[in-house]
This record gives structure tokens, sequence and C-alpha cells, in this order.
């Protein structure tokens, strides 16, 4: 006998207990704005981490079809999920390609970033068994230590070119710690190293600047930008942000308490009542990328009043005093990030950056994406 299989079940429309808004206009609109910064040169987008939450395969197609032809992720898994999406435009691996996944590289025209003498000498290696020279990039390590050569293998390198013999380089890349800080000039420095670095390889295009470098002045333009987070909004500089905000948060109230003085929300009881209090409750939660750093510290926004964060944050709940809006109900409306809750501020209070605010967004929101 053949069991049915239930249809798949779905929700009804207007059920979500919060909407994430995705806004790719803005996307576009700051990718043209950081190609102006950077005077009309070649200027990539970073779409590593699903685009810093906002969802790479919706953001990719819309940059391309702005005229973004370069784009950067930190795995070849997330080069291959948007290959299909933007088939003839450069894509960069900046995290380097782990032994045994060249020919996966070269099968989907993926480049990886060496950033070791260790790789090059893979790459070549895989460059002599296919007979053809493999295209690929080279990342200098100027002040990160994290990935890219040091001044040591440079000089290795400087001794022995034919080291790089089979390697098609394509860029030669540097990446800046301190570009977004004030008055920080560390940039300048790393600059310095990276000039004197390329004069030990061969000549290349280079790519030198993040989003904060290509608000630093015209000595940090180059023949590939690569800024990621000002894409999705997130401010490059410590002034005014001119960026676009690209999402927007809200979520539903889904009961709403009265509390006596003295009685306390949530887990371990850190947050009591001062007065008579109504406390609205919604479905938003650490699980969710609210972090629980906002615990008696973040806010919610409703139609010109600021209802403060109750309480511990939990895996599914989050709660705000509502007691000076009366009217607030189940199935009303709070805005946690928009134009009153700025992404800055929200990271802010919750003692961390935008990007990381962006880039922890939850995979249990419905998702919109305009534009
Ligand atoms: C993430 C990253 C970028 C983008 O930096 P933003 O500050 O988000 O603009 C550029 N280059 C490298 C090497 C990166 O890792």
């Amino acid at each position: 006998m053949m069991a049915t299989r239930p249809a798949k079940a779905e929700a009804p429309a207007g059920a979500a207990f919060a909407v994430l808004e995705i806004d790719l206009d803005a996307v576009a609109a700051n990718w043209r704005l950081l190609r102006a910064a950077h005077g009309g040169l070649p200027t990539a987008a970073v779409v590593k981490a699903d685009a810093y939450g906002l969802g790479a395969r919706r953001v990719a197609p819309r940059l391309y079809a702005a005229g973004c032809r370069h784009f950067f992720v930190a795995h070849l898994e997330e080069a291959l999920a948007i290959r299909p999406l933007v088939p003839d435009a450069f894509i960069g691996v900046l995290n380097g390609p782990l032994p045994g996944t060249e020919r996966a590289y070269r099968a989907h025209g993926i480049e990886p970033v060496l950033g070791s003498l260790g790789d090059i000498a893979r790459w070549v290696a895989f460059a002599r068994r296919s007979d053809a020279a493999q295209p690929a990039l080279i990342h200098i390590d100027t002040g990160m230590a994290r990935l890219g050569l040091e001044p040591d293998e440079l000089r290795v390198l400087a001794a022995e070119p034919e080291r790089l013999e089979g390697i098609l380089l394509r860029y030669v890349m540097t990446h800046l710690a301190s570009a977004d800080m004030p008055g920080d000039t560390s940039a300048w420095e790393q600059l310095r190293q990276f000039a004197a670095a390329c004069t030990q390889l061969p000549p290349a295009p280079r790519s030198i600047a993040n989003s904060a470098g290509l608000f630093l002045g015209g000595a940090f333009r180059s023949d590939l930008a690569r800024p990621g987070a000002a894409l999705y909004g997130v401010n490059p500089g410590a002034g005014p942000n001119p960026m676009r905000p690209a999402v927007s948060l809200r979520a539903r109230v889904l009961q709403v308490r009265s509390l006596a003085v003295g009685e306390a929300v949530g887990y371990h009881a850190t947050w009591r009542a001062a007065r008579p209090s109504r406390i609205a409750v919604v479905g938003v939660g650490y699980a969710d990328g609210w972090p629980r750093a906002l615990s008696n510290r973040g806010a919610a926004h409703f139609d010109g009043t600021t209802l403060p964060l109750v309480g511990r944050v939990s895996m599914d709940l989050s709660a705000y005093d509502a007691t000076d809006r009366p009217e607030i109900g189940p199935g009303d409306w709070l805005e946690l990030i928009g134009p009153r809750r700025p992404l800055e501020v929200v990271a802010a209070e919750a003692g961390t950056s935008a990007y990381e605010t962006l880039t922890s967004l939850g995979r249990r929101y419905a998702r919109v994406w305009r534009g």
C-alpha cells in the first residue's frame, strides 16, 4: 500500500512573526556611489558571508545588472553559489584554495587569492599538471597577520622568480586594517609597504581599498577596489553615513503583559517594573541574531516612541516596555532595525560592530527583497 504524502504545509500570508526587508535598489545605489568614490575605476562587490547576510543570490545579480563585473567571496562554495548568476564576471576567493579544490576553480572560472608560498607552489604545480597558465591573485600582508605573503616570503619570490611560473597574475592585493578609524594613519604605512612589496613581484594590476579605504582619498585608488560593508549600508567612516540603508527589520507583538510594581521580566529576573507597566513581547531572540548583549540595553520603535528592551533576550523572544503606548496590542509591528533604529545604533547597544549585526541576521525571518 502506498502512503500518501501530505501536501507541503505553508503558513498563511501575513503570518510572519518578523519581516526582514532588503532594499536591492539601495545596494545598487551604494555600489554606484562607491565606484564614484573610486574615481570611476573598477569596483568589485564583496559578497562573502551570503552578502553580509542579505542574500548573495539576490545581491550579486542585482549588482551585475548595475554594471558590477567583479565579485569576491571568502570560500569556494560561496563562489560556486553565485557563479551561474553572474556567468562572465570575475569571482575571486579571498581565503585561497584548499588542497584538492584546484580543478573546481578551473572548471568554473573562479580565481583564488594565494596568500603563502605554499599556496603559490600548489597553484604552480596545478598549472604544470594542466599544461596551461592558471589565473590567480596574490595577497601581500601589510599589517594584518592573517593571510598574505610576509616580507620573508616576498624576498624568496624576488630571488627565485621561477616560483611564479605558470601563474597568470591577475591582481596583487593587500587589505587595510584600520581605514575606518578616524585619525589612524596606519593605512598610509600599509600603502607604502604595499608599493615596496609590489616592486618584488612581476608587474600586475593592484587591488587595495575596502569600503573605508575608498574614503581616504586618491592615494588609495587602485585597479580594483573591494568594498563590502558599505554596499549594505554600513557607515564606512565616523562622520554622517553617506550610504543608503539596505535592511530593515520589523517584528509583530505576540502578547502584551501588565506588570505590577516589582514584577520581573525574563530569565534571571534582570529587570523589574518600577511602575505599573505594560510589556510587549515579540518573537525575535538571539537565535535570530538579535544579540543577547541587547538585554536591558536595546530598544524597539513604535510610531514616534522608543520602547526600551527589558530583561534578558531569550532564544526566541524579547520584551519591550510599552507602558507609554497603551494602544499597542498583539499583531502590531515594532521596528527593530530601520530609520528610527539604525544598524549602527543597534550594533553600539549590543557592544559590537554593524558588520557582526548584519552577518548575524537570522534565517527565520520572512525575507522580502525590493528592487
Ligand atoms: C571582507 C574583505 C573586504 C571588504 O571589506 P569591507 O570593510 O566590508 O568593505 C575586502 N577585502 C578583503 C580581503 C576582505 O576580507
